[in-house]
Order: structure tokens, then sequence, then C-alpha cells
């Protein structure tokens, strides 16, 4: 177990010294459109995600930012890189955290510009390594984007800001090699007290990625390294969100917030439960309500694991159970059973008053 890291916020989310592990993502819509960006990020927050990062590639983004920061519903981390301008106009802009690398900012003045500017607004940042660009000298010293050669050149970065006397400092170091990047969490771990933002990047699609960010996050995480996660998928990001979720509460770090079960199915399966299941998940997610629901097949297993959850259908023949709080509630026919399941699970969502509000979620 690493010792407790330094404690930083980012806007109102504590990141290190025993906070929660945080959800993170990233919007994946043009930044200079406000309107498109500002929707997914109110979905993105419906779904769970705590923090989120835009691209900041030039000046129309970097000033995009104020209508963004100014409406989203979560704090918001501008990723910027080598322009030191954008990094200013992004302070301006009233971001609560600038991802930005200072070895690759330049001149000296730009850096002490930069820190002054993100010191003065209490706004830290986060040093984000991947093997991907890593520094010539390091690939050539290490002959490969080894673990090493990324908490180097992490540390590297993080000496000048130190220097600077600055130290609301976060680091992350990545590759697309989940070996790798358990490696060099693992050293940095070791070597710095700086909250870790942990992800496995490029890690591709949404079924592939899950399965490799899972591994690489939650051996991190399961060994008490990380402070704070974002699952990268070719795909939307609320699965992302999704898949950073049920990482943690794998791992008992989280609970509550839209959870569905559903059995795999097998012989003794009354209904084709599989399209029951993706739209009683679609539904629950969407409306972020937060209930752990059960979706099971027959009624031999079934109701004992319809039973666990807070509301579960177990499917019988010519009808269905529906449990509340581990007793039976109430049988429907095969007709609807999706529009009927769901009926209970807003009536439940609803009386315990269990939903997420978001703020300004049009819904
Ligand atoms: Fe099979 Fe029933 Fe178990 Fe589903 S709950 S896997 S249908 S035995």
């Amino acid at each position: 177990m690493r010792p407790l890291t330094r404690r930083l916020f980012i806007g109102r989310v504590p990141i290190g010294g025993g906070a929660p592990v945080s959800i993170q993502s990233m919007t994946k819509t043009d930044t200079r459109d406000v309107e498109a960006t500002l929707s997914q990020i109110r979905g993105l927050a419906t779904a769970g995600c705590e923090i989120i990062r835009a691209a900041v590639p030039d000046a129309a983004a970097a000033d995009a930012l104020k209508a963004i920061v100014a409406q989203s519903p979560l704090p918001v981390v501008a990723d910027i890189h080598f322009d030191h301008r954008l990094a200013l106009e992004a302070l301006k802009a009233g971001v609560h955290a600038l991802r930005i690398n200072p070895g690759n900012i330049g001149a000296r003045w730009k850096v002490e510009e930069v820190v002054r500017s993100a010191r003065d607004r209490g706004v830290p940042i986060r040093i984000g390594v991947n093997a991907g660009s890593l520094e010539k000298d390091l690939l050539e010293r290490h002959g490969r984007p080894a673990p090493g050669a990324l908490v180097e050149s992490a540390l590297r970065h993080a000496e000048i800001l130190e220097s600077l006397d600055f130290r609301d400092i976060k680091i992350s170091l990545k590759s697309s090699d989940v070996s790798t990047t358990v490696e060099a969490n693992r050293l940095m771990a070791g070597r710095c007290d700086y909250p870790l933002h942990l992800g496995v990047t490029e890690a591709g699609t949404v079924f592939a990625g899950s399965i490799r960010s899972a591994l690489g996050i939650g051996i991190l995480l399961y060994e008490g390294i990380g402070d704070t996660i974002r699952v990268s998928l070719t795909g939307p990001p609320e699965e992302e969100v999704r898949a950073g979720l049920e990482i943690l509460r794998s791992l008992g770090l989280r609970s509550g917030g839209p959870m569905v079960v559903s059995c795999p199915t097998c012989g003794r399966c009354r209904t084709d439960i599989i399209p029951v299941v993706q739209a009683v998940e679609a539904e629950i997610l969407k409306r972020g309500w937060d209930v752990h629901a059960a979706v099971m097949g027959c009624e031999v297993n079934g109701p004992g694991e319809a039973r666990l959850a807070e509301i579960g259908i177990a499917f019988g023949e010519g009808q269905a159970l529906i449990f509340i709080g581990g007793k039976p509630h109430r049988k429907i026919g095969l007709e609807d059973p999706v529009g009927e399941f769901l009926k209970d699970v807003e009536a439940y969502a609803m009386e315990r008053q269990r939903i997420h509000p978001v703020p300004g979620d049009p819904k």
C-alpha cells in the first residue's frame, strides 16, 4: 500500500491524500463547438464522470473554454501541448486544472508565466507522460519506452515545476502496454508523493480496451497505487466512464450508482433476455437512476440473484417475477416485461430519492 499522496483539488473534486479514486473522461467533440461539448459533458456527468478534460489545440478552442467552464457541471481540465499562450488563455477562462508538460513549453520565462498564473488561481498541473512521445535521449538511453524512461521523463518535468516552488502536481505515466504502465506507476509511486492519474493509453476498442484498462488500472489500484483514473477507449466517452465505474466497484472502491447485473443465460433460460438487459441497462444509465438491478433468465437460479439486487426480475414459464429489496413484489406477463420492470425501477429510484441530480441537465 502506497503511503498517502499529497491532496490537491480539481474544482471541488479532491485528488489524493486518501480521497476516493475519481473517474475522468475526455470530450471527443471539437472543443470549439461549445454546445456539442457541453452536451457531451452533461451526458458524462449523468453517467458518473467526475472530472472532464478537453483538448485545446488552438486559440479558438481556448476561447470556447470560457463558455464551457461557465456551464459545465464538472470541473474542466485543459489539455495543452507545447503552446504556453494556450495554457495562459485556458487559465484565464477559469479551467480547474491544466495538463501540460513543462519540459515541452520551451523558454524558462514561458514556464514561469504559466506556473505563476496557475499558482495565483490555485490550479494544479498534470504532467502526462506517454510512451509514444518520450524524449529522444531517454529513448536512446533506455533503448525503448521502458518503465524507467517514463518515470525519468515525469521527474524531469516535475523538477522544473519544483524549481519554481510549485507542487500542486499530478502525474500520469501511460503506455498502451499493460505491463509497462503497471511497472512505471509502481516505480513512480516509490519516487514521489504526488497523486497518480492512472490509465492505459490507446487501449483500443470498447471491448479490448476495457479489458486492458481493467487489468492495468486494476492491478495498480489493488496495490493501493492511483488516485484518479481514466479509461481510454475508441468509442463513446460514456463507455469509458462505465468501464471506470466497474473497475472501481469490482475492487470495492466505489458503491452506489447505476448498476445492472444479468445472468449469462443457458439452456434453462425462459426467454431471450439479451434485448431485455440491453433495454433496461440503457434506460437506467440514461436516467442516471442510482439502483442496483438484476435481470435473470430462469426460475432456478434467477430468484436468488434477483433477491440480492435492490430490484430484480427473474423470468419463468409465461411470466416473470419482480423482486424489490429481496422480496417478491409482483408477477408480470411477458407482453412488455421491459416496460413493466422499468416502471418499478423508476418508482423505486424516485421513492428513495436517490436519483443523481445533474446541474444544467435539461432532462
Ligand atoms: Fe441459466 Fe437460469 Fe443461471 Fe440464467 S439464471 S444462467 S438461465 S440457470
